[in-house]
């Protein structure tokens, strides 16, 4: 056995081939190395035994985890790269991101082990997820990665988070009204908020328009994604910080979800 696989934890033997992640990629323009590949076979090992004892996911099966989680969270950084302005095979140094909502590492884990350069800050409200998630970047052996408990809304109001990300993903966590406020207060000036919705985002986004310009934000594109072997159509948003969000923002008492902006 080389060195190289001592790493890896007995149960995570006999990984399975991930081929529609292996051609979803290529239809993405990505390139994934073995070990990058070995990486989400883990990660799909580590998803099915933890989910056997907690409620992480209702995608278990590898042809979906494939399409649904992996694909589906890989497919909005090509967007994302020319918005940024820069090349999709790699993150530029330092680039910070933080997922909100992460649950079971969705998109930021998959964005990190395709851009092993970017740091990554994954924030969730659920203790059962973060101790998922600390295991998953240990076996997964990733570097530069903090698990962090907690709630977006707090969070937005602390110095170590307010404004201190380039990028601020998110998928399946709020409406878009209630969402934004948990996440444009995380963006430093001139980052993005990178919103994964479904199909139908339209009446979302009308809804949500007031709040973007409240906090600071401005819609710079609304990208339709292709995920290679879903049928759905799936969109990313992708809002700039203009500048800086006014104190009050996200207010407390859960009033982005209760009361959103409008
Ligand atoms: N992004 C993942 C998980 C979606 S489920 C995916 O696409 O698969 C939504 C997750 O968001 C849950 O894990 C929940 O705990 C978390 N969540 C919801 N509201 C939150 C908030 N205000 N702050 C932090 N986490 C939140």
């Amino acid at each position: 056995m080389s060195t190289d696989h001592k790493a890896v934890p007995t149960e995570y033997a006999d990984l399975p081939p991930l081929p529609l992640l292996e051609e979803g990629c290529r239809i993405l323009g990505l390139t994934l190395t073995p070990r990058q590949i070995e990486q989400f076979a883990i990660y799909y090992r580590a998803l099915v035994a933890w989910n056997e004892r907690f409620n992480l996911t209702a995608i278990t099966d590898l042809e979906n985890v494939q399409t649904k989680h992996f694909l589906d969270s890989l497919a909005g950084w090509p967007p994302t790269a020319g918005e940024l302005g820069v090349q999709a095979s790699a993150a530029p140094r330092q680039l910070h991101l933080v997922d909100v909502g992460t649950g079971a590492g969705f998109p930021g884990v998959p964005l990190k082990i395709l851009l092993p350069d970017l740091k990554l800050t994954l924030v969730d409200g659920t203790g059962k997820k973060v101790l998922f998630l600390n295991q998953l970047v240990a076996d997964l052996g990733l570097q530069q990665v903090a698990v962090v408990q907690g709630r977006a809304e707090e969070l937005g109001q602390q110095d170590a988070f307010r404004e201190r990300f380039d990028l601020v993903t998110a998928r399946a966590v709020a409406p878009l009204n209630t969402l934004v406020e948990y996440l444009l207060p995380l963006v430093r000036t001139n980052g993005f908020a990178v919103i994964y919705k479904g199909a139908n985002v339209a009446q979302e986004f009308i809804d949500a328009r007031k709040a973007i310009e409240v906090l600071g934000g401005e819609t710079a594109r609304m990208a339709p994604l292709k995920v290679p072997f879903l049928e759905e159509g799936r969109f990313l948003l992708l809002v700039r910080k203009l500048h800086a969000t006014a104190r009050q923002y996200p207010r407390g008492q859960g009033l982005a979800r209760t009361k959103p902006l409008a």
